[in-house]
């Protein structure tokens, strides 16, 4: 019989195990703090818990850890990247980025990815499975444990597309807000979509008021097609009416994501264009110059001039917008780069 995972577990799901094994109630505070909170990686670390007790739960549970196969750190120390291997050797990437105001852990949520975003290298082999909500866990619990520093934020926007993984990515958010786990509250977790229009109006029902972050990187349905597949499926007005209905709901700004591509979509007639479709839409844009990818399409960053008209041409137009601060100089900083260089042997 397969072991079931305890950090695949939601709490009510932990409590209904403790009920079926005959513990007394007051385990399950225990039980999931040592699971969710202390992150244990063994049995026996949990001291209250009488061992007899422990020696049962091993017999019919499992505290998965992934492994770290590699490890990159940026020149000034803020950016840890990590390859992780999961139980069935496949691997994944995650991020540590240190910042004034705490320690994000950017995170994966598929093994691959299916979306097809023409400049990205998560894509390049396609999706080969979805993680469990554990497994998204266990990434922030491997990364706070090798830094002996506690996660602050979580954004969900490594490998994958969360909503595509929509059940075990809301479990995730619940159980790493909860007050006995580790605490992070929604506002402070970030999920990334490239524009699920179904999957954004549920979440907006779920009652954790995350932030959005939208992958748009055009302004137009002719030039996002082009970039993004999934626009043929939900084309921007749809997209574009998720997300006011998203803000509404929730009260929370909806981040944009803006990849600035030159000679593709970088130009001040692209950034008018933008801020026409954003207007009225409570938002940030975050303009990111390309890092490219040289696995994946011809495509080259615009230059500094050219990156600050744009966003000085939205500001004019009344639309938030700031340039992301580079991290992770030095390493392979780009989702799916490092995964890509080190299983494939590339240089
Ligand atoms: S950008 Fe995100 S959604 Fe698009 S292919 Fe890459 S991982 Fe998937």
């Amino acid at each position: 019989m397969k072991k079931i995972n305890l950090r695949d577990l939601s709490k009510e799901e932990m409590k209904c195990l403790i009920e079926e094994l005959d513990m007394e109630r007051y385990r399950l505070k225990q039980l999931w703090q040592w699971v969710m909170q202390k992150g244990v990686s063994d049995f026996s670390e949990m001291t209250n818990i009488p061992k007899s007790t422990r020696e049962f739960l091993r017999d019919v549970s499992q505290l998965n850890s992934l492994k770290i196969l590699d490890k990159q750190v940026s020149n000034d120390e803020n950016t840890v990247k990590y390859l992780f291997e999961l139980y069935d050797k496949t691997a994944i990437e995650s991020v540590l980025m240190r910042h004034s105001y705490g320690r994000t852990a950017c995170i994966s949520t598929q093994v691959g990815c299916r979306m097809g975003c023409r400049f990205c290298a998560s894509t390049l082999e396609g999706v080969v499975r979805n993680l469990s909500c554990g497994e998204m866990y266990e990434q922030v619990l491997t990364i706070q444990k090798d830094i002996g520093e506690k996660v602050t934020h979580v954004v969900l926007m490594g490998s994958g597309e969360p909503l595509v993984n929509y059940k075990s990515t809301v479990k995730f958010i619940r159980n790493i807000a909860d007050k006995d786990a580790l605490n992070i509250s929604y506002r402070r977790i970030t999920v990334s979509t490239c524009g699920l229009v179904p999957e954004i109006k549920k979440l907006a029902d779920e009652n954790i008021p995350v932030t959005l972050a939208v992958s748009l990187h055009a302004a137009s349905d002719e030039k996002r097609n082009k970039l993004m597949p999934i626009n043929r499926k939900y084309p921007l007005a749809e997209l574009m009416q998720a997300c006011r209905e998203y803000a509404l709901k929730t009260k929370r700004r909806i981040t944009f994501e803006y990849l600035l591509v030159k000679n593709v979509n970088d130009s001040i007639n692209d950034a008018i264009k933008l801020a026409k479709l954003l207007k009225g839409i409570l938002c940030h844009v975050n303009l990111i110059p390309l890092n490219p990818v040289k696995e994946n399409a011809n495509f080259d960053r615009p230059n500094i001039e050219r990156i600050k008209a744009f966003k000085n041409t939205l500001i004019k137009h009344s639309i938030n917008a700031t340039i992301r601060k580079e991290m992770g100089i030095g390493i392979d900083a780009a989702c799916g780069q490092l995964k890509f260089k080190k299983l494939k042997g590339r240089s």
